[in-house]
């Protein structure tokens, strides 16, 4: 089987390969690996003193429950069990919520794909996930007042969320979660049209993705006794395996601005990855949860296993998550 996104596996599975140019051409190379692993450490061993905790934070990439998977929920089948051992047993779970969740609101007029999935999907995001990104190009599929009956769903349950909220300086609050003393930040933003879906000041709505916005964003995360470590999550680039020259720039920028990981979706496969400054960027995961896709490239995602101590990630791991033709993702337990 061919999986044009292992190309950057194996590529950045060197810790000196971050060329991606290099990543175009090893783009060819079939590969079979299941599972991923590159210690940072390894470049930075000062950065990780022996009985510093670790925490560790599994990410997801983009969730759309509508079609098989909502038909799944209605019967009380949940389209994360292949998943669960893996969520239970991380201490911070995360993915990109890419649907409204809502029996409300009236579908945004001329836009080709909208995503609205019954209530009931609250329960099955509430047994995984500490919390769910909104900024994405569906959240506001069915518009501000189907995105605030979401928030509200979701704050019933405990579930988090990043990159949304009920007004503009909500929606650039970042998510953030202590975990054996660490205090972990994660913000999100998209910036894939429309930008209808913008939060105001007194409209519910997503975060957008302006430099400027972002660097304070950033800023005020890492203020005093706010967090000791920023996760950013962003919606962006296009369907290729190779992140573009936006993503590139951003990414830096925010890491220079002090952010401690990059993690895109949006592209619907995988992209190439890279460190840059001792910090891990992962241009997108791809899909998670995801019907309606024949190319195999699609239905290929990556779950990502951060452990982070007080000093940003200190390693991590990849797991390949194949999705079924019912939009259900399974771990890939032997090399294709
Ligand atoms: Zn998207």
């Amino acid at each position: 089987m061919r999986i044009a996104q292992n190309s950057a596996m194996k590529a950045t599975h060197c810790r000196h390969q971050t060329s991606w140019q290099s990543l175009k051409i090893s783009g060819l190379l079939l590969l079979g690996w299941l599972i991923f692993s590159m210690p940072v450490s390894a470049a930075n061993p000062s950065s990780l003193e022996p009985q510093e905790a670790l925490v560790s934070v599994v990410v997801v990439g983009d969730i759309m429950l509508g079609g098989p998977p909502e038909r799944m929920m209605q019967r009380g089948l949940d389209p994360f069990k292949h998943f669960s051992q893996v969520f239970k047993q991380a201490d911070i779970r995360l993915g990109n919520l890419e649907c409204v969740v809502s029996n409300k609101g009236e579908a945004e007029p001329d836009k080709p794909n909208v995503f609205r999935v019954h209530p009931r999907a609250i329960r099955f995001l509430s047994r995984h996930f500490d919390a769910v990104g909104l900024a994405n190009n569906h959240s506001g599929d069915y518009g501000p007042v189907a995105f605030a009956d979401m928030l509200k769903r979701l704050r019933q349950a405990g579930v988090g969320f990043y990159g949304g909220g009920d007004n503009l300086a909500q929606a650039h609050q970042p998510f953030i979660m202590e975990k054996k003393g660490v205090r972990i930040a994660v913000l999100g933003f998209n910036e894939f049209q429309p930008r209808s879906f913008e939060a105001d000041h007194d409209k519910p709505g997503i975060a957008w993705s302006e430099d400027e916005q972002v660097l304070r964003d950033i800023a005020w995360a890492r203020g005093p006794g706010r967090a000791d470590v920023v996760i950013m999550v962003m919606h962006w680039g296009w369907e290729d395996p190779l992140a573009n020259h936006r993503q590139r720039q951003l990414a830096r920028l925010m890491i220079d601005a002090g952010a401690d990981a990059v993690i895109g979706g949006h592209p619907h496969l995988v992209q190439d990855r890279e460190v840059y400054q001792g910090k891990p960027i992962f241009y997108s995961l791809g899909n998670f949860v995801f019907e309606g896709f024949d190319n195999p490239v699609n239905n290929t995602g990556l779950v990502l296993n951060l452990s982070i101590s007080k000093h940003g990630v200190q390693h991590w791991d990849l797991m390949q998550a194949h999705i079924d033709k019912r939009g259900v993702p399974r771990l890939r337990q032997h090399p294709p």
